[in-house]
């Protein structure tokens, strides 16, 4: 081949090499992950963050890249809650509360993600940082007084909570002041965060169960969520559940105003058992649901996981008719084999037996499992 012809191919893999490279411009490099958490009977599961910042506070991100984030991850709700008295930024961009909603609003429209404007009312402990999703006009909340910035908030309608109660606070265990009486007396709040960005605070928990708050966990995020959340390995940031009687915002309002919610913490859930129960039961299956034991032999069953979640189950006491194991780690999306073992060679006929676990990682008090039960019929036979 001469030199003058090697020159004339070389248009031809340019070319070749710019289609591919255009070609890779237009496709997508990785496209949105679902959370696989349950609808449980009479609400849809809704995943949501409701904690995060941008560069109209201290955040380092453009207000649709919360957008963008939301979607790849799953979720489907976001609040953007930038700080009211706090914007360092603003040599390069000009305070503007209403502005990060306005920036986002269309793209997360485009996405069909819900995107709440909120705003974080930043002040210092007591009574701390508090969010105010649901705001018609952020505006109002830029007052002096802490008091008069909630106050504008609820006259709104909002539903406020109590962020990162233990930020701050020795061993990050939170302390809860008079303001806090004087808050929850005057209705200003409705919700505490019992996980922030890292951070579970137990006590939180139990405040909301004796206070009738609502439990949130959101991320706070500051920087792209990748570079807090490591997703390629596996982890996610905290997430609100929330269980819906609808998708959308209004439905959104009306489960956070009425407790309908749970927390998705690493491997934790937390909540109450109300929906923690169906949770479980809508995602692990016993397979088959009939079997036959001989005298002291032995009977295989599947245990399947049609979730996303890992069920962590400890045994709570032993039975009389057979044995079971003590522990069971049921994997995401996972079925695992156990065995049934017989304890009497002379039981006879038909029984609906409950394996009593405990599900450690799920937690419907701030120091206790979820109790539940894997019913199986087995027919005993004798072998006499
Ligand atoms: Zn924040």
């Amino acid at each position: 081949m001469s030199h003058s012809s090697r020159i004339g191919l070389m248009p031809l893999w340019l070319a070749l090499l710019l289609i591919f490279s255009l070609s890779w411009c237009f496709a997508q490099p990785h496209g949105r992950t679902e959370i696989n958490i349950p609808d449980i009977p009479g609400y849809l599961t809704l995943k949501c963050d409701f904690h995060s910042h941008t560069v109209f506070s201290d955040g380092d991100v453009w207000p649709t890249v919360r957008v963008e984030e939301a979607w790849l991850q799953g979720l489907d709700a976001i609040a953007i809650t930038d700080h009211i008295e706090y914007q360092i930024h603003s040599d390069d961009i000009k305070k503007n509360h209403n502005r990060p909603y306005a920036i986002a609003r269309s793209r997360a429209a485009e996405l069909g993600i819900i995107l709440i404007k909120g705003a974080e009312i930043t002040r210092d402990m007591p009574p701390g940082h508090f969010n105010a999703l649901f705001l018609n006009d952020i505006d109002p909340l830029d007052t002096k007084d802490w008091r008069d910035a909630l106050k504008a908030a609820n006259d709104q309608g909002a539903f406020v909570f109590w962020n990162h109660p233990g930020w701050r606070q020795p061993n990050e265990i939170p302390i809860w002041y008079d303001e806090h009486t004087e808050l929850l007396q005057r209705g200003w709040f409705q919700g505490i965060e019992i996980v922030n960005e890292y951070s579970f605070y137990p006590k939180a928990f139990q405040w909301a169960q004796e206070k009738n708050l609502t439990i949130l966990g959101n991320s706070d995020v500051h920087s792209p969520i990748h570079l807090t959340y490591d997703v390629s390995a596996g982890q996610h940031r905290p997430i609100t559940l929330v269980f819906a009687k609808e998708r959308s915002e209004a439905g959104i309002h009306q489960a956070l105003r009425t407790q309908h919610t749970a927390v998705y913490h690493n491997n934790l859930v937390i909540g109450s058992a109300q929906f923690l129960a169906p949770i479980f039961e809508t995602a692990v299956h016993i397979i088959p649901l009939r079997v036959a034991i001989k005298g002291t032999g032995r009977a295989t069953v599947q245990i399947q996981n049609r979730s996303g979640l890992l069920f962590e189950l400890m045994a709570t006491n032993a039975l009389e008719e057979i044995s079971f194991p003590e522990t069971i780690l049921l994997y995401p999306e996972k079925t695992v084999a156990i065995q049934l073992k017989g304890k009497s060679k002379t039981l006879t006929g038909k029984k609906h037996i409950a394996l009593p676990f405990l599900v450690k990682n799920f937690l419907s008090t701030p120091d206790r499992g979820l109790p539940v039960s894997l019913t199986i019929e087995i027919e005993f036979i004798s072998d006499i």
